[in-house]
């Protein structure tokens, strides 16, 4: 066993201080206390505090490729998240599956180094350039996963189901390479993808529909029958206005309302932004049990809106974060805009109580669900020793009630991070 040594390490109920933590020859934890270990041993010292590695629960790494090229815009021309998309799909088309597994690589390790360390890969790039399945119809999700495994980080593969150009519309041409015409395609690929799971065992499958405007409501319900109720379901919802005006007009109800009233959206349904929400649907996705996926710095960037997180929380609502357009990467700074939009919006200041130990929670553990993975702890015997290790700035002085909330919200605090997998240094 090697043993670790740090100022303190953070846990679902506090700090541990100070802590000792030894990791097996597979990477997982197998000793944790803050007395050292009986035995002699050699220790490597880390003055730091650790975090649990996060769970990103909301990716598309081909979006890796264009983050922070798409603020530029002819004057007097709109920029919204309509014209954003025009240049995603551009990128999408450009794409061979070797540039996609290199794109994911870069991106996976990114990710690795904010403190990432499992990533949900919400995945609809599927096809060739003509729109053509490829030989092998998961050649494009065996690429995320053959750039996870080489970066290190663990992944569940989303594959989803794309159907159509918009409400009542067919599909788009520049959309060619996303579509499953029908349940049974997609079933298809969700076959070939379990199989590609296969081959690396950090990796894992869920299944997902991309929308309720890029979907037939009968062809979603009958994804939700057939699919396995054990897997993670991921759904974008209600990220823009227009997206819930057209969905109001075409089928009669809100997005989110509609995937209550019509899916078995429990525990394991995790809905992807829910950006514009009535009362009734706060309430009522809170008391479902089913998950928020929010993806703060996306989220602003693309101009969408801003989640009713005080509310949800409130009613009960669970939580977890992605990066998904890729333009942050720091889950830091993700839990920092999740507050401060909530503080900008209410002209109140904490949205919780506790200096961030409930945000920690939600992240971490409504992140897991979304991975498919399961733990009663942050860190815990047997799991693989993943961790985000702060160091903190010379004038930081360790206070267990103020520690985190000092690296969530004072940005000159943490000095330094590095990210440990199975264990091992991922730098
Ligand atoms: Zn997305």
């Amino acid at each position: 066993m090697k043993y670790f040594r740090f100022t303190a390490l953070l846990q679902s109920q506090g700090w541990l201080q100070p802590a000792y933590v030894g990791v097996d020859a597979n990477g997982r934890v197998g000793y944790l206390s803050n007395q050292p270990p009986a035995e002699p041993a050699a220790l490597e010292t880390a003055e730091a505090l650790v975090l649990p590695g996060f769970p990103n629960a909301h990716s598309h790494a081909f979006q890796y490729a264009m983050a922070g090229y798409a603020e530029r815009h002819p004057p007097g021309s709109t920029d919204d998240f309509w014209t954003w998309r025009q240049t995603m799909y551009r990128c999408a088309l450009s794409l061979t599956p070797d540039a996609m597994e290199q794109i994911a690589y870069a991106c996976y390790r990114q990710m690795l180094l904010h403190g990432y360390t499992h990533v949900v890969e919400f995945h609809y790039l599927h096809h060739d350039e003509q729109g053509k399945p490829y030989a092998n119809p998961a050649e494009m999700g065996e690429r995320l996963i053959a750039a996870a495994a080489r970066s290190g980080i663990g992944i569940t593969l989303i594959p989803v189901f794309y159907q159509k150009g918009g409400f009542g519309q067919p599909a788009l041409p520049e959309q060619r390479r996303f579509i499953c015409p029908t349940p049974d395609a997609y079933f298809r690929l969700l076959d070939d993808a379990q199989r590609a799971v296969k081959h690396y065992d950090r990796a894992a499958l869920g299944f997902g529909v991309h929308s309720l405007r890029a979907a037939e409501p009968a062809a979603i319900k009958e994804i939700m029958r057939h699919a396995s109720a054990d897997m993670p379901f991921h759904i974008h919802a209600a990220e823009q206005k227009k997206e819930v005006e057209d969905c109001l007009k075409h089928i009669g109800k809100r997005p989110v309302g509609w995937i209550l009233e019509n899916l078995p959206a429990g525990s394991n349904a995790h809905l992807v932004h829910c950006t514009h929400l009535c009362n009734e649907e706060v309430h009522n996705l809170a008391a479902s049990g089913a998950h928020v996926v929010l993806c703060p710095s996306t989220e602003a960037n693309l101009g969408d809106g801003i989640f009713r997180l005080k509310d949800y929380v409130n009613a009960g609502g669970q939580f977890s974060i992605g990066s998904d357009s890729q333009i942050g990467l720091n889950p830091l700074e993700e839990l920092r805009w999740l507050d401060y939009t909530q503080r900008l919006t209410t002209h109140q200041r904490s949205t919780f109580a506790d200096g961030g130990l409930t945000l920690m929670r939600q992240v971490i553990f409504s992140g897991r669900d979304a991975a498919g993975l399961t733990s009663d702890d942050f860190f815990e015997t047997g799991h693989s020793f993943d961790a985000l290790v702060c160091y903190t700035s010379p004038d930081f002085r360790f206070q267990a009630d103020d520690a985190l909330a000092r690296l969530i919200y004072h940005t000159a605090a943490v000095a330094g991070v590095r990210t440990l997998l199975s264990g091992r240094w991922a730098d």
